[in-house]
């Protein structure tokens, strides 16, 4: 396992992609990512500045403005779509790998989470390409009316480290169905899957500036939000930089903006669920992806009836949760993304003890090396306490008890986040209450995070604005034009 990783880390791409080249940044600054699991540094990535920026925005608005991707049909990007994606299959094995080694994901994710949903989701978007249709729409008088679906622009692209593949996919390819040129801004954490697709985006045979890839920091992405030849910005982090993000987005012009952010999910456990299936659905909707999944339900709520045996066996799921080396198979938990987020989650632990909760389980580091920690579990969490209502992006669980359903969705509304909510319960009218009553952009009946190519996702209030996946994914990348063509009265 060492030796093939030693392998793969020495032939990666590490530079910037512009304009189907790969090139040093202007400034000749770079910075280096690490592996979370051993804290060793992986590679020197080149760090783009304001000045590759212009370059980028440039290679992507020339693209736009005279290069053949206009003048392609959606069967012909299509095509291009689909020969990506077997390149993307071809090098699954590696891509899995690598995501592993740079952002501490268990291999077990990448490969049988991250991969399938990459690669079916691309697929998707490849025959979406070729079904962008307008409508003919009946008016008074002499006129024919319809809608043709037109590409919007110049597109900023920019995504956080904890599905580094996936959201780049996710913004790519309705991009590049919808006939749009990108420039993306991969996280600092994790920017090598992310710079490895640019290669494949030669192979496939996309035209040059159509895709461009620029590690960097925040500025790198502030800058492209400010830059008067973008014509939208996509963007997948925190609520905080989304709020800045449109705000900066209005300071040159109207750009378009699609932004998936936050999230502080309830998942409500009622009286009348199978115990251990909601056991389990709690327990993997936080610990999987060690907590750092936006839609994570970090609050759960369980009725009065079921709390004590609910909290006792997820305990003991807590407790036998194998945490460890990524990449091995077996391993359930991996290490946190960085030291920083680490020392956040750990100040949860102090803030939740010192404003009253009870901490179960955990709070710990795990380990020698390596940013791991152990399972963490409160009990007697009240709506007030900040572990419950701020996003902690870790192995997490905050229990709240409750007694009836009305309150149980009052006390589910009252954040500022709606992404996800799930509830577990053998009554579908119960179920059903509840999922009309919750303002969440998806909502999980006996399962969580259940997500697919075929899943429109995104948030109410401040987890986002707009839906990625899907047709409604697409619909960010497109603008309507209608036309109206005037005709002799005999034409009626
Ligand atoms: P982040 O907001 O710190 O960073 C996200 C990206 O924005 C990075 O590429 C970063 O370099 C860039 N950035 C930072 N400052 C910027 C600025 N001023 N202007 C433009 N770009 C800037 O988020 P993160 O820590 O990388 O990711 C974790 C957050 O992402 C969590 O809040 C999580 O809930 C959210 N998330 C949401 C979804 C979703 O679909 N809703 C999915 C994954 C992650």
């Amino acid at each position: 396992m060492i030796s093939s990783s030693r392998k793969l880390i020495s032939h990666l791409r590490t530079q910037l992609f512009i304009d189907n080249k790969w090139v040093n940044s202007k400034s000749g600054q770079t910075f280096k990512t690490i592996n979370p699991a051993t804290e060793e540094v992986i590679a020197e990535v080149q760090r783009a500045s304001t000045e590759d920026v212009d370059l980028a925005v440039k290679a992507a608005r020339t693209a736009y403005d005279n290069g053949p991707w206009r003048r392609m049909s959606g069967r012909e990007r299509g095509q291009l779509i689909h020969k990506l994606t077997d390149l993307i299959i071809k090098n699954q094995a590696n891509l899995a790998k690598l995501e592993t080694i740079d952002g501490g994901k268990t291999i077990t994710d990448t490969t049988y989470v991250d991969l399938p949903l990459t690669i079916d989701t691309y697929r998707q978007y490849a025959s979406l390409a070729n079904n962008i249709r307008g409508k003919t729409i009946p008016i008074t008088g002499p006129y024919n009316c319809y809608t043709r679906y037109e590409p919007v622009g110049v597109c900023a692209q920019i995504i956080p480290w904890n599905y580094p593949l996936l959201m780049q996919c996710w913004k790519m390819a309705p991009a590049l169905a919808a006939g749009c040129t990108m420039i993306l801004k991969p996280a600092e954490q994790t920017p090598l899957t992310a710079l490895q697709i640019g290669d494949l985006i030669v192979e496939a045979g996309f035209p040059e500036g159509v895709v461009n890839i620029l590690p960097g920091f925040g500025d790198v992405g502030r800058d492209l939000t400010l830059h008067p030849g973008v014509d939208k910005i996509a963007f997948t982090g925190s609520t905080e930089v989304g709020l800045e993000i449109q705000r900066n987005a209005g300071m040159n012009g109207l750009k378009r903006v699609s932004l998936e952010c936050g999230g502080k999910s309830p998942n409500i456990i009622l009286d009348d669920a199978d115990l251990d299936c909601a056991v389990t659905n709690a327990h993997t909707g936080i610990f999987d992806a060690v907590g750092q999944c936006c839609i994570a339900g970090s609050r759960v709520y369980v009725q009065e009836g079921i709390y004590d045996k609910f909290l006792e066996k997820s305990v003991e799921l807590a407790k036998v949760r194998k945490i460890g080396d990524p990449l091995d198979p077996e391993t359930q938990s991996g290490p946190q993304i960085e030291e920083s987020l680490l020392e956040k989650i750990l100040g949860y632990v102090h803030k939740g003890k010192m404003e009253g909760a009870k901490l179960v389980i955990g709070g710990n580091r795990w380990g020698s090396k390596g940013y791991f920690l152990e399972p963490i579990i409160f009990t007697d969490v009240t709506d007030n306490m900040s572990i419950a209502r701020e996003e902690i992006f870790g192995p997490f669980m905050s229990i709240l008890k409750f007694k009836t359903i009305d309150e149980v969705i009052k006390r589910a509304n009252d954040t500022k986040y709606g992404l996800g909510a799930g509830v577990q319960t053998t009554s579908l009218e119960k179920a059903i209450k509840i999922v009309n009553g919750v303002r969440a952009g998806s909502v999980y009946v006996n399962c969580y995070d259940y997500t697919t190519e075929n899943t429109p996702f995104g948030g109410f209030k401040q987890s986002g604005v707009g839906r990625e996946v899907t047709e409604e994914g697409l619909a960010n990348y497109l603008e309507c034009k209608t036309v109206i063509i005037k005709t002799s009265q005999d034409t009626l």
